[in-house]
């Protein structure tokens, strides 16, 4: 018999339940009680949702972050909220986000007003988690409550129950030293917690306990390897069985080492890690249980249940009951239903899964194994129609763009000169003075802004008068610059509600889900655009806003596009070709709009890169091959211009140090990113490599009200004067500015073009 389970399934609610629930509380529009009323609604939902499983998870519930709750459990808190009183769910908040609730803000200084926690992204997802921070002096003491709680919640509705918790050297690996110290020195500390912690699962009747180790799938020391068998020499003296749990990736060099741990069971994401389900089967001793993740726990589409059966069933001939099935890894990472979509085209929804289909796919699959695929004919014969159908869509196969895709030469990523000439030709023609001043793209998204949009998008006004509104929009929005005396203006992007989302819907290629949200980080989800095809631009996406900007100014106006990568990053993507396939094709359709635009007579065209970065692998080894394709798919998208067109790129807040040479390797004429917060120890990177090309370091944090002085604007920007040579620095703000208010933005920009005349004075 094959095993069912689930290792997480996502919390944040079908429409978003948790969300709304966890911000009416923080208004004060709620109480506790009825936030935890939610939680316990979604959890038994969730669990109901779950129940032809074997196994279901239980403590994957959190109201925050899985990673905090697990600071919690282990009693480790960082000393600044040490001493607070009240419920631990309010304790919870104040730790992630600084405060409990709005309330608690006129309360700083008692309860509120402590630094929120440091976030960063859970290995290679787009979910976010609080930092468990250290120090030489961090001790840790057991609090179990929270999954106790719902262990018994659990055991009362009759659910087997498998509580989930992560690892000591995942937990310890994740998190940051604060002082220095050697984190692995805690370990001594932290395992006795884990112990009891077992302990007193197994006094509950807990058969097994998932024990997650997702920092297996990455490169690690001697030093942390060692830790391992440490760790779990010790763990395994208590009598729960334990499911090591391994998602994300192969375990390569790791392998053997997992294979030789004293646990009851090891899974393995067998989407990322198919290959090595052979050698850990050989590997594994008689008596372990093999968890199979086999259902994509990390994107949207069907599986392919008789492709998959195939393999399985000689496998389940060889394994029997030690054979577990599973996703590939919590299904936090996906949406949760499908059915909740009314307008999805009905075409793509037909290739599709969401978390609660995912689990039906899982069900299956174990049918068909125990009772043969007989038992479920009829479920494989629809599976494969969808699968047929989307394999065979005209509309996920269009040989135009594969044939230019095949045409990609090296000559169509490069410009026609080196960037010393490009140089000099945009001097001549866009005259600017020395320390240039520009803005980011966005401008402030005001309720009015956001209200037409809405009624144009409802059909409630016509396409005349929407383009009406949005032209006044961006009148006014020049008018502003103008005034302001900025030197690059930019349109102010009020026509886009988001950065991808306005190209992918114009994009063919794509669809868009009314539910299909992911959690981000706390109550924030995102609702990732779906790449299902091959990507085409029928007509120009920007140029008629961009030129009608141009038309009210005689300052050179930058059109603003999303980067190949970045929408590539923020998409779930097709599973039918690689990444690299999907990006070359957006490269191409972007390039088409960098064409338009300069054509139209738009001289200065800024391709923002946001998620360059967080596309990179979660193994070193294989950052090279991303940063290859991903830095190629820029510059096929750019360098299609004449020497005299200046490209800009953007980047948010990032550790650029790993990834200079691909950013010199863009060429992009001017590059800006957020540094303020940074004191300009971010340009360090750019001056130790001696980056070539121009820069505008951010110098107003606009992720504060905060209103920069020119006497702070001017000392970052002395500070980067001792890095950068003064001729190639620009002056801006660290990314757009939609998200802050008009009354905010004008004196600030005021500033900042005082700080640039003082500059040009000082230089
Ligand atoms: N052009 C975009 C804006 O100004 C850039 C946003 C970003 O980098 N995240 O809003
Ligand atoms: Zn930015």
């Amino acid at each position: 018999m094959a095993i069912t389970h689930n290792l997480g399934f996502p919390r944040i609610g079908a429409k978003r339940e948790l969300k709304f629930a966890l911000e009416s509380y923080w208004k004060s529009q709620s109480s506790l009680n009825e936030l935890k009323a939610v939680g316990a609604q979604l959890r038994e939902r969730h669990w109901r949702a779950q129940s032809a499983l074997n196994w279901a998870p239980v403590g994957d519930f959190s109201f925050y972050d899985q990673v905090l709750d697990m600071s919690f459990t282990l009693g480790h808190l960082p000393s600044r909220v040490k001493h607070f009183q009240g419920d631990l769910l309010d304790n919870t908040f104040r730790v992630a986000r600084g405060r409990s609730s709005l309330e608690a803000e006129s309360h700083s200084g008692c309860c509120g007003g402590v630094a929120a926690g440091e976030m960063t992204k859970w290995f290679d997802t787009n979910y976010h988690y609080i930092v468990p921070e250290f120090s030489a002096a961090t001790e840790f003491a057991l609090d179990a409550s929270r999954l106790l709680d719902q262990l018994h919640e659990a055991q009362r509705q009759g659910v087997s129950a498998k509580p989930v918790i992560i690892g000591p050297v995942t937990y310890l690996g994740i998190g940051k030293s604060k002082d220095a110290s050697d984190r692995l020195a805690l370990l001594p500390r932290l395992l006795p917690v884990y112990v009891q912690l077992l302990e007193t699962l197994a006094a509950q009747g807990v058969e097994w306990v998932q024990i997650d180790e997702p920092l297996l799938v990455t490169e690690l020391e001697p030093e942390w390897q060692a830790a391992f068998k440490t760790a779990y020499a010790q763990l395994s003296g208590v009598a729960v069985k334990l499911l090591l749990t391994t998602y994300f990736g192969e375990l390569q060099e790791n392998l053997v080492l997992v294979s030789e741990l004293p646990v009851q069971g090891v899974h393995l994401d067998a989407l990322s890690a198919r290959r090595e389900v052979e050698p850990l089967v050989s590997l594994l001793p008689q008596d372990r249980v093999l968890s199979l993740g086999i259902i994509n726990g990390r994107n949207i589409w069907k599986t392919d249940l008789n492709a998959l059966l195939e393999w399985l069933e000689p496998l389940h001939q060889r394994l029997g009951d030690r054979l577990w099935l599973a996703p590939s890894c919590s299904l936090l990472h996906v949406p949760v239903d499908l059915n909740s979509e009314q307008v999805l085209d009905a075409e793509v929804r037909d290739w599709l899964a969401f978390a609660l289909q995912k689990l039906d796919e899982l069900q299956c699959v174990a049918t068909a194994l125990n009772q043969g695929r007989s038992a479920v004919a009829e479920q494989l014969t629809a599976n494969q129609a969808s699968l047929t159908a989307r394999r065979q869509s005209a509309r996920v196969h269009n040989p135009v763009v594969q044939q230019a895709v095949r045409e990609i030469s090296p000559e169509l990523g490069r410009r026609q000169s080196s960037y010393a000439v490009r140089a000099k030709k945009q001097a001549s023609l866009l005259q600017l003075p020395a320390f240039p001043t520009t803005t980011i793209g966005s401008f402030p998204q005001t309720a009015a802004i956001r209200q037409t949009r809405k009624q144009y998008k409802a059909g409630e006004i016509s396409e005349v008068k929407y383009t009406q509104i949005m032209r006044d929009e961006i009148a006014k929005c020049v008018a502003e610059q103008e005034g302001l005396q900025l030197d690059v203006l930019v349109h102010g992007e009020a026509e886009r509600n988001d950065m991808v989302e306005y190209f992918g819907e114009q994009l063919e290629g794509y669809v868009f889900s009314q539910f299909g949200w992911v959690q981000s980080y706390g109550s924030r989800c995102v609702k990732p655009p779906i790449l299902f095809g091959d990507i085409s631009r029928p007509k120009s996406m920007t140029v008629n806003w961009t030129v009608y900007a141009q038309s009210l100014t005689d300052k050179p106006m930058k059109g603003m596009l999303t980067g190949p990568v970045t929408i590539l990053n923020w998409s779930f993507v097709r599973d039918d070709q690689p990444r690299s396939v999907s990006c070359q094709q957006l490269a191409l359709a972007i390039r088409e709009e960098v064409l338009d635009l300069e054509r139209a007579g738009v001289r200065v065209i800024q391709i923002d890169e946001a998620a360059l970065r967080e596309g990179l692998p979660l193994r070193r080894s294989k950052w090279a091959e991303y940063l290859n394709w991903a830095v190629e798919a820029f510059r096929i998208t750019a360098n299609g211009v004449a020497d005299d067109t200046q490209i800009h790129t953007h980047m948010c807040y990032s550790e650029f140090n790993d990834i200079i040479a691909s950013i010199a390797d863009m060429d992009a004429d001017v590059i800006t990113i957020e540094t303020s917060r940074s004191d300009m120890e971010l340009l360090d990177a750019f001056d130790h490599f001696n980056y070539p090309n121009e820069i505008g370091p951010g110098v107003y944090d606009i992720h504060s009200p905060n209103i920069p002085s020119q006497a702070h604007m001017v000392e970052l920007m002395r500070k980067a004067a001792e890095r950068i040579p003064v001729e190639r620095l620009w002056v801006n703000p660290d990314c757009g500015l939609k998200t802050r208010q008009w009354d905010e933005v004008l004196p600030a920009l005021a500033n900042m073009v005082e700080a640039a005349r003082q500059l040009r004075a000082e230089y």
